[in-house]
């Protein structure tokens, strides 16, 4: 079949530029090509005059000719600048990176169309990194108004295979395989949701006849592209709870009554109870069970989790809690051994800092079945920690588990035991869905009762007194606060001696003997780290100065003020999990996000949003629009989010279709086996034998 062709049979492409486009792009058959889609395209009718450039806000695109080129400066602050000009006026374009090979792709007096984004500097504009496209004059010639434009990489363009040099083989090969290329969806579904042929869609995104077919040819393939990923997870699903065998948890026992019973130290929640409810029956029926509890910060999430465990340990089973810090590890065990101390069970800590000694010994009370629940970071996960009988993982704050280190688990034990997946930051249902789509779904959607939503203020780095004024208050009151900084790790040095500088000026605002501060960051050892955050649990100490270590989990009811310097460099989600580390006691509390005058608009949106809502789902959403799926916080191990032509952030409904229509497809013929759905199964076995291919390779 022609799609699986090697590469090199396509005319233009000789053993050489099979090879680049081989391990260049992972291209090594004709139907790989095909798939290799424009990122972009360039819309004649769109080109903008140089006079018109007048925002920083959007990409330009503008078709003129270099005037000038000139190396700046030399060693590792060499730049390239280089003068573009039409025939209204002169722009700029400055490379920082790769001078070498822009200066070797411009070219004087010929007409180039360049792409990028402008920034102003003191009312003149020029373009950091603009994309370059040599103007083809027969495409000029050609009218053809939808110029696609291709990655491709240094190495090809210098065997011809530039943007240009790609769309020159992909014209080729439409020519070949135009009305060859078979179908994937049934006919049904082509029908139901007004799709064109995969054999048109293909041709038409890289060769598109217009805007309208464009739209339609970019809608069937990312329709198809989330589907079949909808497939897989489906299927995924299916089997995890049909199919896989689990452990049985099958009674409620002794540990779980008593400590309802007695020692619940609140009312739970109707969510938590909900959610606790959703849990003993998963776990009760003899499949696997793999759920993820979305929860808010403060929802409560960490006594679901304990009484989760101990359903697992009346049922004669073991289980471990994986936080993703030290920190995070050490508080849960310090909480959850003191919950669990009237039960008497043996509840341990295992970390990377665990000395030797006591490790072997922990390994061998696993062995022999007397630790009942361990707690930890990823030192779990290491293959000499044994297990007698683990039935039940949970992982808190997930994001930054991948799906490979949930797979690691199961090895641990006979029987896969089951999985418990919490994550304190809510994901946009776009991203649940595709990251967790193979997961059973909770969501505590309830804080605790008598909890005051948050106050947030932005105060600029001028309004600095009036904060420490409140600091002062509210020590006064009683309550604790915190101040955090960011910690970005090429500016290491620079970060913490922000952080020292805030401390020294907050000591002197704030000084012995009436006033007492702590000091955490990554830098210091564990034990100065502990005893620092200890001093502050116990409310020793008033104000603790962190970097972010603080922000996942930690949990001081008495800190009502969350103050976060230079917020505009921090995500949403992580001023959001920042924030959520006050407002957990009873008093009102406040969040103080610190910023310098100049802002960013995508910091400026990221900053009212934060003092707009404290609804989790909400910001997740606004950071999902800001920043692509990609860069959300724990997305990038994840494979599922490599996607070809779909935008998570921007095609939610056809996702949704595609969920709806697969999980339909899955219920209604779970082994594919209908003559109308052969297509299907064709294609996703293709998918699969890709995979193992892949893996091969590389
Ligand atoms: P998270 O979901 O962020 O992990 P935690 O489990 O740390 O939240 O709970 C946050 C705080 O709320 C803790 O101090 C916990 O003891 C308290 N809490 C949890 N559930 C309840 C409840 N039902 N009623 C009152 N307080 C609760
Ligand atoms: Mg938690």
């Amino acid at each position: 079949m022609t799609l699986h062709n090697d590469i090199s049979y396509l005319k233009g492409v000789g053993p050489q530029r099979a090879e680049a486009l081989q391990k260049e792009l992972g291209i090594y058959t004709w139907g790989q090509l095909l798939l290799h889609f424009p990122f972009r395209y360039i819309d004649k009718s769109q080109i903008m005059k140089i006079r018109d450039v007048q925002s920083d806000a959007v990409a330009v695109q503008i078709q003129g000719q270099f005037i000038s080129v000139r190396e700046i400066g030399d060693g590792r602050v060499k730049r390239l600048a280089a003068i573009f000009g039409d025939d209204t006026g002169h722009i700029e374009l400055v490379w920082f990176k790769g001078v070498k090979w822009a200066k070797a792709a411009i070219q004087l007096n010929v007409p180039y169309i360049i792409y990028g984004k402008p920034t102003e500097f003191k009312g003149k504009y020029s373009i950091p990194h603009p994309e370059l496209e040599l103007l083809d004059q027969s495409r000029i010639a050609s009218g053809n108004e939808l110029k696609p434009v291709y990655s491709t990489t240094e190495k090809l363009g210098v065997k011809g295979l530039n943007s240009n040099g790609i769309s020159k083989l992909t014209r080729q090969l439409i020519e070949e395989v135009n009305g060859k290329i078979p179908e994937n969806l049934s006919e049904e579904i082509i029908q139901r949701f007004k799709l064109l042929s995969r054999n048109d869609a293909l041709c038409q995104v890289h060769v598109p006849s217009n805007l309208a077919m464009l739209d339609q040819a970019r809608r069937r393939l990312k329709f198809e592209e989330l589907f079949f990923i909808q497939m897989q997870l489906v299927k995924q699903k299916l089997l995890n709870t049909r199919m896989e065998r689990g452990v049985v948890f099958e009674k409620v026992g002794h540990y779980f009554n008593e400590f309802y019973q007695k020692h619940l130290p609140f009312e739970l929640t109707g969510a938590q109870k909900r959610v606790i409810k959703e849990i003993r029956a998963d776990v009760a029926r003899g499949h696997h069970m793999n759920r993820l509890i979305q929860g808010d910060v403060g929802s409560g999430k960490t006594i679901v989790a304990v009484i989760s465990a101990l359903l697992a340990i009346d049922n004669g089973y073991q289980a471990c809690l994986m936080a993703p810090t030290e920190i995070l590890a050490h508080q849960h065990y310090n909480g959850i051994s003191e919950l669990l101390a009237p039960l008497g069970l043996e509840v341990v800590l295992l970390t990377g800092s665990t000395p030797k000694g006591e490790r072997k010994k922990i390994h061998e009370k696993l062995l022999n079945g007397e630790i009942s629940l361990l707690i930890g970071t990823h030192a779990l996960i290491e293959p000499v920690v044994q297990f007698k009988n683990l039935g039940l993982v949970i992982i808190d704050e997930q994001h930054r588990f991948g799906v490979a280190q949930r797979a690691a688990l199961w090895k641990k034990a006979t029987l896969p035991p089951h999985i418990l997946v919490m994550t304190a930051t809510p994901i946009p249902r776009t991203l649940a869905m595709t990251l967790y789509g193979d997961l059973d779904n909770s969501i505590i959607d309830e804080l605790p009762p008598g909890r005051k939503p948050i106050q947030t203020q932005h105060k600029t780095d001028a309004k600095r007194l009036e904060v420490f004024g409140f600091m002062e208050e509210e020590i006064k009151k009683g309550r604790q606060i915190y101040v955090v900084y960011p910690l970005i790790e090429e500016s290491e040095a620079m970060d913490y001696k922000d952080l020292q500088d805030g401390y020294e000026s907050l000591v002197r605002r704030f000084p012995l003997p009436h006033y007492r501060i702590s000091v955490v960051h990554g830098q210091m050892k564990q034990e100065a780290r502990d005893y620092e955050m200890d001093l502050f649990v116990k409310g020793k100490t008033q104000i603790m100065v962190a970097t972010t270590v603080i922000e996942v989990g930690v949990n001081v009811p008495n800190a009502s003020v969350m103050i976060i310097e230079s917020a505009e460099r921090f995500g949403l989600s992580q001023l959001h999990q920042l924030r959520g580390r006050v407002g957990r006691g009873a008093e009102q509390s406040y969040c103080i996000l610190m910023t310098g005058h100049k802002l960013s608009s995508d910091a400026r949106t990221r900053l009212s949003t934060m003092v707009e809502t404290t609804d989790g789902f909400k910001i997740a959403e606004v950071d999902l629009q800001l920043r692509g799926p990609g860069d959300l916080a724990g997305t990038q191990q994840s494979g599922v989010l490599n996607l070809r032509i779909a935008d998570l952030a921007k095609d939610q409904k056809i996702l949704a279709a595609a969920r709806e229509l697969a999980l339909e497809i899955v219920d209604e013929d779970p082994h594919l086996t209908l003559e109308k759905n052969r297509p299907i199964a064709e294609h996703l076995i293709l998918m699969s034998e890709h995979k193992s291919n892949w893996s091969r390779i590389s």
